[in-house]
């Protein structure tokens, strides 16, 4: 846990020009959290609108676990309140959202999930290379509450990820370095599992 939200914003901005320089935030979009309390539940997120790949410590707002903030200034993404519930059913650390082309191309190819097996980069994912590992996809929606439930209906404690179709990804760990890593590796998963598709 970072309780600090500027030791967090300065994390989050780290990871975001990260992840901008893999092409994964472009524009404005994706937004990444971190839990700064568990209880009650508060998570220091990005702010809204803001070019990802230039976002500087203070860019980040203290919301609740339905993405509310007190904050009279900053402005949270839209989708803290996903983030929010991501990390309160999960248990999760840090909540990571990017809109990496590949999981968005998997979940038109295959909406009711999308299977993983045989691969050794199924390890970064916290599975064996062997196992059979189905990625869960949620339909797009502008409600956090419907994405929510969504998100709970297909949840299960060893998947930690989520499609959301037409959109992007999540993908959530004990802290952002964990979470960054399970990202990585699952957006090699899908690429592979997209360009060996037989069309
Ligand atoms: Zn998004």
């Amino acid at each position: 846990m970072t309780p600090d939200p500027r030791e967090a914003g300065e994390a989050l901005a780290a990871e975001c020009a990260r992840y901008t320089a893999m092409g994964w935030m472009r524009g404005t979009s994706g937004n990444l959290s971190v839990v700064v309390d568990r209880d009650p539940l508060r998570l220091a997120v990005t702010v809204s609108g803001k070019d990802k790949g230039e976002l500087t410590p203070d860019d980040v707002v203290v919301v609740d676990a339905e993405g509310r903030t007190d904050d009279p200034v900053r402005v949270p993404s839209a989708e803290a309140g996903l983030h929010g519930r991501i990390a309160a059913v999960s248990g999760a650390g840090a909540v990571v959202h990017v809109h990496a082309l590949a999981p968005v191309v998997a979940a038109e190819h295959w909406p009711d999930g999308v299977e993983l097996r045989d691969l050794e980069m199924l390890k970064g994912f916290g599975r064996q290379a062997h196992e059979s590992v189905v990625i869960p996809v949620a339909p797009n929606s502008q409600d956090m509450r419907v994405l929510g439930d969504a998100f709970e209906a297909g949840f299960r404690a060893d998947v930690p990820a989520l499609i959301v179709a037409r959109h992007g990804v999540y993908v959530w760990g004990d802290d952002l370095y964990q979470a960054r890593h399970r990202l990585e590796c699952l957006e090699w998963l899908v690429r592979f599992k997209v360009e060996t598709h037989r069309r």
